[in-house]
């Protein structure tokens, strides 16, 4: 004969569990049943609700994340390739376009979202600049030479230079890992449910205009409704633009600390933001701060001073000690071949 099975360690005694059949009937009361509804009923909410606001692998911060990673994907592929014709294409200069590849592939082994597949390109365009969607990176070969020729002008040892483009390139990186398209689209799309839907009860309401075309008196709703799209018009900028720009912080911090583990210098985002300031020179006073407030991306000087904090932050880390001394050790062998050069 077949031996009983063993007794469960410990019998379920929750009220939110169901019982056994033949005690179904004769002890759950009403209340017991309501329970159990909404225990089930709850249980798609309770999970969706993990899924929604799931943690960023990058900044480890719960957020609202219901925009899928297929369609995240998909973003990536449909407009980074016009993105790059749009930069003259690919950089034909090999040479170049290996060193950045190298850069690249050293820090992509320290990101965070494991799921995304990264393509990278160097582009033809002069311009100092470079570019990130969701798992592609791109990099333009004017921001390389100008970023070399300051190097030169500096005294800056060529390990500095590969400091400098992969702090370039740890920002653009981190704009993907951190998901900050998606993050943008996610808002943007809430803000327009938002103001759509508020539109609809407003005019349901007969609070903002509904009239006809023929209609063509200009009446107290209508005003209204002037107001009311002037206003939704600002605050979706305004989150888009607070959004963005907290963004570029991230982005900033999170590159440091992926170029540090990958073995470059944290010391190249500081230098980089001085390049920038030096670059497109920082205008004083209130103008800087009208300039601050109305651009996505911060200013130079803040972003220095920011970088400056993280680059404390990852010195004192005591899981970074080890690369930091490397990197530190490899400074100092570098040392007498640059003074000598
Ligand atoms: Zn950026």
């Amino acid at each position: 004969m077949p031996s009983a099975p063993a007794p469960l360690a410990r019998e379920p005694s929750s009220a939110f569990m169901p019982h056994k059949k033949e005690e179904v009937k004769e002890s759950i009361g009403l209340y017991q049943r309501i329970k159990n509804v909404v225990y089930y009923a709850f249980l798609p909410l309770i999970a969706s609700y993990n899924f929604i606001h799931a943690e960023n692998l990058v900044t480890k911060k719960r957020e609202f994340w219901f925009l899928p990673t297929s369609f995240e994907k998909l973003l990536g592929e449909w407009y980074f390739s016009s993105a790059v014709n749009q930069n003259n294409g690919k950089c034909p200069d090999r040479e170049k376009t290996q060193m950045a590849k190298e850069i690249f592939n050293n820090l992509e082994k320290h990101v965070k979202r494991t799921d995304l597949k990264y393509k990278f390109v160097v582009t033809d365009s002069n311009k100092v600049n470079a570019f990130a969607l969701p798992q592609r990176v791109a990099i333009n070969k004017g921001i390389i030479n100008a970023v070399q020729k300051y190097c030169e002008r500096k005294g800056y040892d060529n390990n500095m230079f590969k400091a400098m483009v992969a702090a370039v390139l740890g920002h653009e990186i981190t704009h993907s890992d951190a998901r900050h398209s998606a993050r943008i689209l996610e808002l943007l799309l809430l803000l327009n449910v938002v103001v759509i839907g508020s539109k609809i009860y407003l005019s349901a309401k007969n609070l903002i205009s509904n009239k006809s075309q023929k209609d063509e008196r200009f009446t107290s709703h209508d005003l209204l409704e002037i107001l009311f799209n002037f206003v939704s018009n600002l605050v979706v900028k305004l989150y888009m633009l607070l959004g963005s720009r907290s963004h570029e912080y991230e982005a900033d911090k999170y590159g440091m600390y992926m170029m540090t583990k990958a073995g470059y210098d944290p010391e190249g985002a500081i230098k980089l933001q001085e390049f920038f300031q030096e670059k497109f020179e920082t205008p004083k006073g209130w103008i800087a701060k009208i300039q601050e407030f109305v651009s996505t991306h911060p200013m130079t000087a803040k972003r220095l001073e920011e970088n400056k904090k993280t680059l404390q932050a990852i010195k004192n880390d005591p899981e970074l000690k080890s690369q930091i001394e490397k990197i530190e050790e490899a400074k100092k062998a570098a040392l007498p071949a640059a003074v000598g050069a």
